[in-house]
């Protein structure tokens, strides 16, 4: 038994897995973002009430990077794990084996393992979330690299400056991470909306705005062509580097299955493998991957 858990920045989610395809869920707690004692005592209270015996490892899918050199955990989102050499500290107070491993590394190896990319030996997930991550499975395993950065494509100064069809002028808008000009900037759900604002105008929750792109509306889709324009030429890259077989997508803007078949289209235009049939595709172990991928990885470990 593993009892895993997908902690994000508003909920923690939780289910006891007997098997990497048997998940029982159980349910959610909010997530304690400013106090370690809150949040480990959450994690212990959910751990304790599940049905595995005392000792059963817990495997961790959380919104952060794990250096995997030194355990510690660089996370923005929930401020008391920052800094922290999480899975030790979880593993004192718990009393249990605890591993900790990045959200989109997590997402990666589900869908390699139990979901879209079954068969493939490379796996590059896509996260197009609140944000744009990502994850690198090659042979089963997840591909982490030095700091934990590897899959990481959506960082660096690289966005186009014009984009869509007339062009329009795109500015380098700046990143959490210090640059400017990441893709993380204009690739996710914040991404659509801050073009939206900067093209009409506008402020529209990215739901609404792919509501109304598939309604026909004209500026929504002067939005998601601009969008995928700019996300189309640094996945292709991506794709041509790490060689992936398959490149499935999770997060918010995965829910518009129209949307990735548009992407998927541009991707396939601008990488070199000429390929006829999708690559860039829905994750499909919705809705919880994070879950199945830390379930994957607590059994992977104890059995090595
Ligand atoms: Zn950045």
């Amino acid at each position: 038994m593993i009892i895993s858990l997908d902690i994000g920045g508003s909920a923690i989610k939780g289910a006891v897995a007997s098997s990497p395809k048997n998940l029982a869920p159980l349910g959610r707690v909010a997530t304690p973002p400013d106090d370690f004692d809150a949040f480990a005592a959450a994690i212990g209270r959910m751990a304790a009430d599940a049905p595995a015996p005392p000792q059963a490892p817990i495997a961790i899918a959380i919104t952060g990077v794990v250096d995997p050199a030194t355990g510690m955990i660089k996370c923005a989102n929930i401020p008391c794990v920052d800094g922290r050499h999480l899975g030790r500290e979880l593993e004192e107070r718990l009393s249990r084996p605890v591993l900790v491993a990045n959200d989109a590394d997590c997402f990666a190896l589900a869908e390699a393992i139990e979901g879209a990319g079954r068969g493939h030996r490379i796996v590059f997930g896509a996260i197009l979330g609140s944000g744009v991550g990502g994850g690198l499975v090659i042979d089963g395993r997840i591909v982490t690299g030095p700091g934990g950065f590897a899959g990481e494509w959506g960082h660096g100064p690289v966005a186009a400056t014009s984009a869509g069809s007339p062009p329009m002028a795109i500015p380098h808008f700046p990143c959490g991470c210090g640059l400017r000009g990441c893709v993380n900037t204009i690739g996710g759900a914040r991404g659509m909306e801050l073009l939206h604002r900067h093209l009409h105008g506008i402020e529209r929750p990215s739901t609404a705005i792919v509501a109304a792109w598939l309604a026909g509306d004209s500026e929504a889709a002067r939005t998601i062509v601009c969008q995928i324009d700019l996300l189309a030429s640094p996945l292709a890259l991506a794709i041509n580097i790490v060689g992936a077989g398959m490149v499935p997508v999770g997060g918010g803007l995965a829910q518009a299955p129209q949307f990735i078949a548009s992407l998927d289209k541009e991707v396939r235009q601008r990488m070199l493998r000429r390929l006829d049939t999708p690559l860039v595709v829905p994750g499909q172990l919705s809705p919880d991957p994070g879950l199945v991928g830390a379930a994957i990885l607590g059994f992977s470990e104890r059995d090595t």
